[in-house]
């Protein structure tokens, strides 16, 4: 039997390996702050490789980075009454610009350095953006107005876990004012395919892209668009939204412009997000019982070279060896940029050190003993697939000459990518009534994955209904997959003619 990394396994008990890999891997840890999270260098390394390549694609599609203030005046929210509601009961507020001693040694905020108007840590920024937008559109000619921010977020999550949901967070919001209804439509479709490329071609995690039911609208949108990820033990995580806001918050922020025949009209805005969050799908999807596996497009370091030291003179050339190998690997190139090679000298028992980088989930460790030198040879590591047959550690011995680790990397990403993606295909199921979809989770099966249902797509009251019914399942409605076939059946809800099909699963 194989030993593993982690001393819990995700069979086991998955929330309690997800912790263990976040802690093991050196991904985060507890701040003091409930909610709020330290993130260590190397999980803050695959944020900003998360951050490097879809700030491209999000450039790429014509928009442009700026930034807005953390502080939002109160009143801004107060505008749109579905948004102010919806975010409400998970607003920090500050009141107050100084503390004064309060005579018992220690310090209070000052009464006489009352705010005026309290002021919002930002929670989402459409309200102040969209002020901003009032403000540079006047006329068509200046439509569209594309912009994004990477920024953090303040919400005040009740039941906190890290990454997943944080009280703050990282995350990038595109904000984008249109002319037409029709084109902002367009435009929140097109950053949800920018999600789901992204998602699946540089984080390897495959997502169903659709759209989100009345009741998990962001508030004050007119459709939310989302990406769906399946996670090891078959539950969901909303990796990613795309709001259609149509001229909700134009009204109230009084965003107009001059057409084309001179009157005045609203414009069409959107807004959509993706955040630190991505992360720990990441973990969820790609994690095994050894610790983390990070795909090598976002791996911080794609390959780590550990020279077996010794404390022997003969060190000296082992490492010179190594240094020409990270140089030779750093002029390859994988997945379309140089390979980030990393040569470990960190005074470290070899084990401990190469265990470090496999709970870490290093695309590939090389190691090189001097036996290895004089042959010419390397010991590679696949992280993807870390065993062989009989159990032992897949360390195969390569002439360091020919070692094409580019192509290898480009393997790795395409076995957890191909990975994922059967795993999401074989775990959704059409169902066609609804005690199958009792039947189905009662099972207790670990990983019950998802469910496809028609429904004839009820709204207010009559949806409500199908969310009670489901929660008494602790399900979810999803989303109702972009690009699917016409419904044909009934609705397994109220049993009219369904009008589409839509995803029921457990969700984090
Ligand atoms: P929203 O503005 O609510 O549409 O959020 C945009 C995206 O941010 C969501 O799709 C999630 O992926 C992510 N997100 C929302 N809330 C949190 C949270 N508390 N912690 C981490 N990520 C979050």
């Amino acid at each position: 039997m194989v030993k593993h990394a982690l001393s819990v396994t995700r069979d086991a008990d998955f929330a309690a390996w997800y912790q263990a890999v976040i802690t093991e891997a050196d991904l985060a840890e507890e701040s003091g702050v409930r909610g709020c999270m330290v993130i260590r260098p190397w999980g803050y390394g695959i944020w900003e490789r998360i951050q490097r390549l879809l700030d491209d694609r999000i450039k790429a599609t014509g928009h442009e980075n700026c930034y807005f203030p953390l502080f939002i005046p109160l009143s801004y929210f107060e505008q749109e009454a579905a948004h102010v509601e919806g975010f409400a009961k998970e607003m920090a507020v500050v009141t107050h610009h100084r503390l004064v001693a309060d005579g018992k040694g220690g310090l209070v905020p000052d009464p006489a350095a009352k705010l005026e108007e309290p002021l919002v840590v930002r929670p989402t920024s459409e309200t102040v953006i969209g002020h901003a937008f009032a403000r540079w559109v006047q006329s068509w000619r200046d439509l569209p107005v594309l912009i994004n921010q990477w920024a953090n977020v303040v919400r005040w999550e009740m039941r906190t876990r890290m990454f997943l949901r944080t009280s703050e967070f990282l995350w990038q919001e595109g904000h984008t004012a249109h002319a037409s209804a029709d084109e902002a439509r367009a435009e929140t479709l097109r950053m949800l395919e920018v999600y789901r490329s992204f998602a699946e071609d540089d984080l390897a995690v495959p997502v169903v892209a659709g759209e989100k039911p009345e009741n998990e609208r962001f508030p004050g949108a007119v459709e939310t668009w989302s990406i769906e990820a399946m996670m090891q033990d078959g539950k969901a995580l909303q990796a990613g939204t795309s709001h259609f806001l149509g001229s909700n918050f134009a009204r109230a922020q009084n965003i107009r412009f001059q057409n084309a025949s001179g009157e005045l009209e609203h414009a069409q805005t959107t807004s959509w997000g993706v955040s630190t969050r991505m992360i720990g799908a990441v973990i969820m999807v790609h994690g095994d019982d050894d610790g983390l596996r990070v795909p090598p497009k976002i791996a911080p370091w794609q390959v780590v070279i550990m020279p077996m030291l010794r404390d022997v003179p003969e060190d000296e050339a082992l490492v010179a060896y190594c240094r020409e190998l990270q140089q030779a690997l750093a002029a390859q190139t994988a997945l379309g940029e140089p390979v980030r090679a990393l040569l470990d000298l960190k005074p470290v028992k070899a084990a401990t050190k190469r265990w470090s980088w496999v709970k870490k989930g290093a695309p590939v460790v090389i190691e090189v003993g001097g036996r290895d030198m004089a042959a010419g040879n390397v010991s590679v590591i696949r992280r993807d697939r870390l065993y062989r047959q009989d159990g032992k550690l897949d360390s195969v011995a390569t002439p360091r000459d020919g070692l094409a680790v580019g192509a290898l990397l480009e393997e790795v990403q395409r076995t957890l990518r191909n990975e994922a993606t059967e795993r999401l295909k074989a775990n959704i199921r059409p169902v066609s009534d609804f005690a199958e979809v009792e039947s189905h989770f009662a099972e207790g099966a670990k990983a019950p994955g998802w469910l496809e249902v028609q429904w004839a797509r009820p709204t207010g009251a009559a949806l409500d209904k199908v969310v009670e019914r489901l929660k008494a399942l602790k399900l979810t409605l999803r989303n109702a997959p972009a690009g699917q076939a016409a419904a044909d059946g009934a609705c397994i809800f109220t049993g009219e003619p369904a009008v589409e099909r839509v995803l029921v699963g457990r969700a984090y």
